[in-house]
């Protein structure tokens, strides 16, 4: 073999210059030396390049070219090349597939379940101040009022009997205004649409709870969501922090607010707001909004007035506060861009049948 020949000439070469030196002296002997090298050097590449189209010699390890002698043990270690085959092995378990597996099955699948929600969820959150084009609007959108939804219990007086829808007749009235074509908007659209001119669905209804009772979790909700409407809650914050038992709890508020319910404040403790001082108004009004908003994500931007009493000192502080719409215990459908802090309502009774319903849904007031 090349190689072969080329390392007994390396070795013939320091052999030679072995004897040279021993006769010579050291800066004789140097271009003799030279010159065996170079042309043990020319025979080595030789044998190199000739290796070169084999595949097993081709990377011949230099201690090999050093140590001669060990040339079989060498070749062996060459041959098996253990450290080859376990770089391909490391390529194909690489972890690509599985980081693609990880994203395939990323959590995709709990946000359909959230856009599934009613319809109007989009609408709580982008509420930037709008600023009235000046154009006077009118717009007839039955807002209506509701309390419990509930059978009142035994010896329950006239005016809870009343205020105390069952959910039978909850249901059959969602279900009305469903096969009606109406569609559920919140009090901040009526806001865009009075202000701005934004536009409202053919058929608008406002759909409201006051006092914000545990009942509406349990009963109005899930008939809300079945049906697809949202609505507007308002809330006596201080009967939630404290943990009355008839209320909403924060987490039931936390929850209907992020299925799509707009929330708005009923005054801390439901106190009748005319004729009182400034500070007292501030404590009233101000303070739930915060309070809400200490719970939720987005600006609280409507009040309802506490049994529908108010006057016009009440008002200047809910301007003031940023409220930007109030709702009374008025009767009526028909609201203007100059009244959005006197939004009349629909009062639904107990004894109201699907036709009453009906009738004040549609009547033009
Ligand atoms: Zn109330």
């Amino acid at each position: 073999m090349m190689w072969e020949r080329a390392l007994h000439t390396v070795r013939n070469s320091i052999r030679w210059a072995k004897g040279r030196l021993g006769k010579r002296s050291l800066a004789d002997a140097v271009p003799a030396l030279r010159g065996g090298i170079i042309t043990a050097g020319i025979l080595l590449a030789a044998a190199m390049l000739a290796g070169a189209g084999r595949p097993g010699l081709a990377s011949f390890p230099l201690p090999y070219l050093l140590a001669p002698s060990a040339t079989p043990t060498s070749t062996a270690t060459i041959t098996a090349s253990p450290t080859h085959t376990a770089t391909a092995t490391h390529t194909a378990t690489v972890t690509p597939t599985p980081t693609r597996t990880h994203t395939a099955t990323a959590t995709s699948s709990p946000m359909p379940t959230f856009t599934a929600a009613p319809t109007a969820t989009a609408t709580c959150t982008p509420t930037p101040q709008p600023t009235p084009d000046g154009v006077h609007r009118t717009v007839r959108v039955p807002i209506l009022m509701y309390h419990h939804i509930a059978d009142p219990p035994a010896g329950a007086k006239a005016v809870e009997r009343d205020l105390s829808v069952s959910p039978a007749r909850f249901e059959e009235q969602l279900r009305y205004l469903r096969e009606a074509g109406y569609q559920s908007i919140t009090m901040v659209d009526l806001v865009y649409h009075l202000t701005l001119g934004t536009p409202l669905p053919p058929k608008p209804v406002i759909i409201t709870f006051d006092d914000g009772y545990g009942d509406v979790y349990t009963h109005a909700f899930p008939l809300l969501q079945k049906y697809g409407f949202t609505a507007t809650i308002y809330v006596i914050t201080d009967f939630v922090d404290r943990g009355l038992t008839p209320y909403l709890t924060w987490p039931q508020i936390e929850e209907m607010y992020a299925a799509g319910m707009e929330f708005g404040a009923h005054s801390r403790d439901h106190p009748d707001l005319r004729r009182k001082s400034y500070d007292f108004l501030v404590w009233q009004i101000l303070g739930p909004k915060q309070t809400l908003e200490a719970h939720l994500p987005a600006p609280v931007r409507t009040f309802s007035y506490p049994s529908g009493a108010y006057d016009q000192h009440v008002i200047d502080v809910l301007r003031s506060a940023h409220y930007w719409c109030a709702v009374t215990a008025e009767q009526g459908a028909t609201h203007t861009s100059d009244g959005l802090f006197t939004l009349s309502r629909i009062r639904v009774r107990r004894a109201d049948t699907l036709e009453t319903f009906r009738r004040k849904l549609e009547l033009d007031w």
